[in-house]
């Protein structure tokens, strides 16, 4: 175990923030410190093939120990940490044999991780949590995941008598900012499936994720004085307060969970001459999805029946574009490799939890990309803030999982 604490604490030191304001790859050059890092890592433990790209993208290979003929799986992480939140000068903290009680992250400004707050704490009374000193995040998103797949090749080289096939390791940029399989060389990768290594709780198995689009809705206005206003004055405000009361009442992030969909307006900022309002729609069906942005079509539609005589022209323009889809309609083909990892934690007596997740992972775009690619529990909770954290145990279970889909893989038969 501390093992794989001193491994995680020497990358979760490396600040690794991302910038979505940036237009490179990475989107910081902080970024290449850990990454070259890794490279070095992945290297002394012994595994092959070991690339980095000029846009940072790593890949390794643990090559096949058996003879006969396995498909070749993948273990993704990222490296990038969230700009939500500093990840600049992280010290960790180790709290071991947690007693279930307060935990005091930073006693200057009364930092407190509390199980009061933070009930899925008291799961882990009695293992060794990783916390930040109040003022960073911690990085477990993604490092505890990177920490788990090295940990595990480093196992598998070390344990030859162990069967697996091929086994690829891919470490990526700029997940946080939505870019993380943007530049990821599925071809150059050669997996038949992967796994990211970037879930939360111990158990998380993920292959469900939204179908996700945004919209940017413009209204126009015209601005009269006041006074002489009747009849004249047209206050795109008052049309984009109009076109939010005509989506459906109930349907917002707030008042939906599991396998709801909804409209979440984000942004909107305005004046009598324009406004423009952003809004995010999801929905894991993909014909509700569609229907949603069909529905923005058709509010839009009204609003400029009712505007064309006054206004002359179209005053509500809305630009609707697919972000993201759900990556079942590419997993269910290949269910399989779900099914394996949930007997790998079956197999180590760890229940599965097996959820539709409300957004989208690396994974589903790698999906699209043509590398069905579930997501796997990577142990931290509470992410992108100063409450991260995670225990060493899951990340341990984590390692032991990667391991046992190795192990599955090239023996399917063992069940
Ligand atoms: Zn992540």
């Amino acid at each position: 175990m501390q093992h794989i604490i001193d491994r995680f604490i020497s990358y979760v030191v490396i600040d690794t923030e991302s910038d979505s304001n940036s237009q490179t790859t990475p989107s910081t050059k902080k970024q290449w410190d850990l990454a070259n890092k890794l490279v070095e890592e992945l290297k002394s433990i012994g595994m092959k093939d070991v690339t980095i790209d000029k846009k940072a993208y790593i890949m390794a290979t643990l090559p096949s120990n058996v003879d006969h003929k396995v498909p070749t799986i993948g273990f993704i992480s990222h490296f990038d940490t969230s700009p939500d939140f500093s990840g600049a000068n992280v010290k960790p903290q180790i709290v071991p044999n947690y007693d279930g009680g307060d935990i005091v992250l930073n006693a200057e400004q009364n930092i407190i991780l509390s199980p009061k707050y933070f009930k899925d704490l008291l799961q882990y009374k009695g293992q060794t949590l990783i916390t930040t000193d109040g003022t960073t995040l911690l990085g477990a998103d993604d490092k505890a995941g990177i920490t788990e797949i090295v940990t595990a090749m480093e196992f598998l080289i070390n344990n030859p008598e162990i069967e697996h096939g091929k086994i690829r390791v891919g470490f990526t940029p700029d997940e946080e900012i939505g870019r993380g399989a943007h530049h990821f060389d599925v071809e150059k990768f050669g997996c038949d499936w992967a796994y990211t290594m970037d879930g939360s709780q111990v158990g998380e198995l993920e292959y469900e994720n939204f179908n996700a689009a945004g919209a940017k809705i413009t209204f126009k206005g015209k601005s009269v004085h006041p006074g002489y206003a009747k009849d004249k004055m047209i206050n795109s405000m008052l049309i984009a307060n109009d076109f939010i009361n005509e989506l459906p009442k109930g349907e917002t992030p707030q008042e939906t969970r599991g396998y709801e969909g909804f409209f979440h307006v984000h942004h909107l900022k305005g004046s009598i001459e324009e406004t423009v309002l952003e809004l995010i729609i999801r929905d894991h069906n993909k014909k509700k999805f569609e229907k949603r942005k069909e529905l923005i079509d058709k509010i839009a539609k009204k609003i400029n029946k009712k505007f064309a005589k006054k206004f002359g022209e179209d005053i509500v323009i809305a630009e609707v574009k697919d972000q993201y889809y759900n990556m079942k309609e590419k997993v269910l083909p290949v269910k399989h490799i779900v099914d394996t990892a949930e007997t790998a934690m079956k197999q180590l007596k760890i229940k599965p939890l097996i959820k539709p997740i409300r957004g989208g992972t690396d994974g589903c775009q790698l999906s699209y990309k043509g590398l069905p690619c579930p997501n796997i529990f990577a142990g931290g909770h509470n992410f992108h803030g100063k409450y991260e954290y995670v225990p060493v145990e899951s990340m341990q279970k984590a390692v032991d999982v990667i391991v046992k889909i190795a192990e599955l893989t090239a023996n399917p038969i063992i069940k």
